[in-house]
Formats: C-alpha cells, structure tokens, sequence
C-alpha cells in the first residue's frame, strides 16, 4: 500500500512517528506504543533515520519488523548523510527485502552540529530533492519530504524556501510532512505558500506536524533539534507545572488538542504526531476529536 492513498481520504486520519529505540527497555516501550496505536488504524507510522551504523541499523530492523508483525503500514526516513549513492541504494533495497516501500527522503544534518556546514558525501547527494529522484528511478516507491513552517533554518527567505520545497516535491514526491509548530497560523501561511505556486494540496497532502507535550525539558530539547521556537503563549502555560511531569503532560494534551481541532475546522485531513514513543497523549487527543473507533475509546 502506498502512504498517499491512505491519505486522500474524505475523512480525518492520523499518523504517527517513531524513533529508533536505543536499548533493549525502550525497545519494549516502543512496541507497547505500537500495540496500542495499531487497533486505531494510522495512516501510516514513521520511524527516523539517525546518523551512526547502529541507530541506522535499528531503523532498518524496526521498519521491517512493523512491515513483517503488525498490521500497520511503515515508513523509513532516510537520509543522505554520510552515504554514497551506492550505500543509499543498498539502504532503499534493504527496505524493500523487507516489505517497506515507503520512505520518508531527508537531506539531513552535519552529524554533530546540525548548524555546521553541510558536507556532502564525495560520492553522495546534496539535497533532499535528488534523493526523491533516486528512490522513484529505483522502483515503486511512495516517497514523502519534510516541510518547514518558519522555513528551514538554512533558508534565506521563506520566499526561496517554498521555491525549493516546490522543486522537491516536483522532482516525484507524494506527500509532505511538516516540521512541528504551535501555532496554527504558522502551517496555514506554509499551506499557503505551497498552494500559491500551483502545488495541488489534494494530490499531493501536507500533513501538520503535532507535538503533544510531555514534558518542559523534552519539548525544549525537541525544538532545539528542530530549530523551532516554541512561542510564549505555550511555555506560560506549561512551565508553572515544570516539576509536574503528569500536569504537564495533560496540558500537553489540551494544547494539541486545540491546534488540531483548528486544523480540522481549517479543513485539514491528516494529523501527524510525534509521539516520543508513547501511545497515551496521541490516543488521548484523538479521542478529545471523536476520531477513535468506537471500540477504542478511552
Ligand atoms: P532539503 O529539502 O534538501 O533542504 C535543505 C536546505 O537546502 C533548505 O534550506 C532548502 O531550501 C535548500 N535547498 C533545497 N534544494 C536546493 C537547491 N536545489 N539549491 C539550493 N538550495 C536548496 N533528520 C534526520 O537526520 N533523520 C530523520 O529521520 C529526520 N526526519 C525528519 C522528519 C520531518 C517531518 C522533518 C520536518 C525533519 C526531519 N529531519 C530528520 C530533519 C532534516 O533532516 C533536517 O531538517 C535537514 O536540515 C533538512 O533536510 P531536508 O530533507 O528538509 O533538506
């Protein structure tokens, strides 16, 4: 099955993403996570590339395992960091031993400073743009891309990055998934953007990424890596409970809540999450928008 026919549905869907768990207990939590998501029928999960052979290694292997064990539909980010067009297409050919025909093209960034400048593998590939090129040439693949609501931070101007961003969603891409906001305003000027240079946001879906906040530290570090700015309105609300893990984490809950609800009054038809690993938040907001199963309500 492919990413973007689970996408243009009329009704509302979700999707969910993953990281690669670093230990044999996180390990457990991520499979609790996907035990629990899979009766509530996501779109589709995600799970992310990282920078070292070990963590690349369990990407692989989890995807696989997804694809393999669970009635769910996975999706491997890839990046093009490190690796030579020959390495990327044995990846892509290791997904595809394995049933995963979905991927997730990233150009990524400078392992250890994700802000220092980007080197380009002698052999490898500058931008994400040229990976789409290179996993359409080399089958059927879906092929989804990452999309900036305050552009990327290499950008000069979001002028130039929506011209990009159009160029790579041109080069074959089927969906696009965005960087996590918490304004919604922020992904509608985005939408925007897109839709202004003549992208068809039916055809080709951009999902709003959705953070549901777990903790004040957590959501810090995570804006950080993403070079977002989590905006006032939102720490006011959290950091008076800082040392309250569970507090924050139901605050966390209202807040995506309210984002997506306006997204959904907005039209929207995909919710992505980024869920950490946990089920609880996700399964918690989507049953605040009555979009659960009946059988799975909380
Ligand atoms: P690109 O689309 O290649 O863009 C990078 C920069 O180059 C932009 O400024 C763009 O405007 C510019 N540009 C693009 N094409 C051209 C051109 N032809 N000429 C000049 N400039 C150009 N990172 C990971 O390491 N692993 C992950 O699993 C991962 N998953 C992610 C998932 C999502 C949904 C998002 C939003 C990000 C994810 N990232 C991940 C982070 C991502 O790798 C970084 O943000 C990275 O810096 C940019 O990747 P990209 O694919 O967006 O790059």
């Amino acid at each position: 099955t492919a990413v973007v026919d689970r996408l243009r549905s009329d009704r509302p869907v979700f999707s969910v993403e993953f990281f690669p768990p670093k230990d044999a207990e996180a390990e457990r939590q991520l499979w609790r996570a996907i035990r629990e998501l899979e009766p509530l029928d996501p779109a589709f999960v995600s799970v992310t590339y990282g920078a070292g052979g070990s963590s690349r290694d369990r990407t692989i292997r989890v995807t696989g395992r997804i694809a393999q064990e669970t009635t769910l539909l996975p999706v491997a980010h890839l990046t093009a960091v490190n690796h030579s067009v020959a390495e990327l297409r044995n990846v892509i050919g290791s997904y595809a031993s394995v049933g995963v025909r979905n991927i997730l093209a990233l150009r990524g960034d400078p392992p250890g400073d994700p802000n220092g400048e980007w080197v380009k593998h002698p052999q490898g590939l500058t931008y994400a743009e040229e990976l789409v090129r290179l996993i359409r040439d080399l089958g059927d693949f879906c092929v989804g891309v990452a999309a900036y609501p305050f552009g990327h931070p290499r950008s000069a101007d979001l002028d130039t990055d929506a011209e990009f961003f159009v160029r790579k969603l041109r080069a074959g891409s089927h969906y696009a998934v965005s960087q996590m906001f918490f304004r919604v305003d922020d992904f509608l000027r985005l939408r925007d953007r897109i839709a202004s240079r003549g992208v068809d946001l039916d055809q080709v879906p951009l999902l709003p990424g959705l953070m549901p906040i777990r903790s004040v530290k957590g959501v810090q570090k995570m804006a950080e890596m993403a070079n977002t700015e989590i905006p006032p309105e939102v720490i006011a609300r959290v950091e008076p409970y800082a040392g309250d893990l569970e507090a924050v984490r139901a605050i966390g809950v209202d807040i995506a809540t309210e984002l997506a609800q306006r997204l959904l009054d907005e039209g929207l038809k995909n919710l992505h999450f980024y869920t950490m690993n946990r089920s609880n938040s996700t399964v918690q907001v989507l049953d605040r928008l009555g979009l659960l199963p009946a059988r799975a309500r909380v």
